[in-house]
């Protein structure tokens, strides 16, 4: 790689030219140029003239400790110099096993059997495929179909955008996917006035209970965020949604699926969402910030009993799908660093206090005139801004890059998922320089 002579104009062309940019239209880099980055530590990115940003975002919701983390960089290095990868179907490694055994013992009871994937879209697919072909083992194969939250997100591969329920992504491919129906998001921006989030919560599982009543002869599962919806714009609900699609779902013999692909690790404030409704799904599936940020990985969590179900002697019973990378020995081993430093450093409640802290200093940003609809689960913030420009995300990022912030509003929805490494000098720099912008676009 030549480094030296690399300057931020010549890798925003070279890019341009070469790469095909993920959820872009390309020909907006025209008006909004790319951010070339050429090293990160902690909370900030640097681009080549040494110009920095704080990562509000976390890298599309995927570091938790922060760039270039000294204690992840080390298991790796010392994971290198053992095995960087092998195949996992007829093969083990050191790495898989442990990630294994580890996260069974954190999850939510009942999930002792780990599936790999390489990436989020891959966990929904495998999580689809295993219960339909479950309900098939079982002697159900009429149940093959899915339900999902109104505004729901699970991937763009065709499978899961079956059950994403986000238009712009969506539309243009409406000719090849099998769409699944939605039932009504808990979203507790919705509740009526006066009617609190979790009344709200219980009137959307009644929605939930009638679909079911009607159409579980042909469920084979219902798929779920628990507690955020994140591409839906961070639209948070009550936990008891959870617990009642939890006995909803046991009443009409369908599998609940709980992705917490964005919310697992901690992001919610436990280690996983659903713990915060004490349930425990089917299907749990993990990936973004299962390897802190650093490499592919996905893990579908699922029960014994599913399990069991593929169990026997005929190959075609068993559960044949693969990815090249399944169970990477680095991304395993990035994953078991994560899990260290959740132990060493008693991360969930070193964010507690962060997070009260910040709801402190983001004060003044919460009560501007033009913001609305201020929110937060564990470290997630998010809030509406009453504005002029139908360009205000573009506009915000913009700005947010002059002012040192990596800002990527959904919308007219303006939201924080920093690192959790973030300190309380970066808090506050965060929320007086956010406030600056958005008075500057109101
Ligand atoms: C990001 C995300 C996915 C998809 O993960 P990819 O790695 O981007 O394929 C699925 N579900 C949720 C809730 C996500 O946030």
């Amino acid at each position: 790689m030549q480094k030296h002579t690399l300057t931020n104009a010549d890798l925003i062309s070279r890019s341009l030219s070469a790469v095909w940019h993920p959820c872009s239209q390309m020909k907006q880099y025209e008006t909004f140029p790319l951010v070339p980055i050429a090293r990160g530590r902690g909370v900030w990115l640097y681009d080549f003239d040494g110009k920095r940003y704080l990562d509000t975002v976390s890298s599309w919701w995927v570091n938790l400790f922060g760039h270039s983390n000294p204690r992840i960089n080390a298991a790796l290095r010392d994971q290198l110099e053992q095995l960087e990868h092998v195949m996992l179907a007829g093969f083990t490694h050191q790495p898989v096993v442990e990630l294994s055994e580890r996260l069974r013992v954190l999850a939510p009871p009942g999930l002792g059997h780990c599936f790999y994937g390489s990436d989020g879209a891959s966990a929904t697919e495998i999580a689809l495929k295993m219960s339909a072909h479950y309900w098939r083992n079982s002697g159900h194969p009429d149940k093959t179909q899915f339900i999902s939250l109104q505004n729901s997100y699970h991937g763009e591969t065709l499978g899961a955008l079956s059950v994403t329920d986000v238009a712009l992504f969506r539309d243009a491919y409406g000719a090849l996917i099998r769409q699944q129906a939605t039932v009504a998001s808990p979203d507790s921006r919705n509740a009526a006035t006066g009617e609190s989030a979790a009344a709200f919560a219980l009137r959307c599982a009644d929605a939930l209970e009638s679909h079911l009543q009607r159409h579980h002869a042909q469920l084979a599962a219902f798929i779920i965020e628990p507690l955020v919806q994140g591409a839906a714009g961070m639209a948070m609900y009550h936990p008891a949604y959870l617990r009642r699609a939890r006995e909803l779902c046991d009443e009409y013999g369908v599998h609940l699926i709980a992705d917490e692909i964005a919310v697992g690790m901690g992001r919610t404030g436990t280690l996983f969402a659903c713990e915060q409704a004490a349930i425990s799904p089917d299907f749990l599936l993990l990936s973004k910030g299962i390897t802190g940020g650093y490499l592919p990985l996905s893990v579908v969590m699922t029960t014994d009993k599913i399990y069991q179900s593929f169990y026997a002697d005929e190959t075609a019973r068993g559960f044949l799908h693969s990815h090249s990378y399944t169970g990477n020995p680095l991304a395993c081993r990035a994953a078991l660093a994560t899990l260290d430093i959740f132990a060493q450093d008693d991360v969930l409640n070193s964010n507690r206090a962060k997070a009260a802290l910040f709801n402190h200093i983001a004060q003044p940003l919460r009560e501007h005139p033009a913001v609305y609809n201020w929110r937060n689960t564990g470290m997630i913030w998010a809030f509406e801004v009453h504005s002029k420009h139908a360009d205000f995300a573009q506009r915000c990022f913009a700005l947010g890059l002059q002012h040192e912030l990596l800002l990527r509003p959904m919308g007219n929805t303006v939201y924080f998922m920093p690192p959790y490494v973030i300190n309380e000098d970066e808090m506050r720099l965060l929320a007086t320089r956010t406030l600056s912008i958005i008075a500057a676009l109101t």
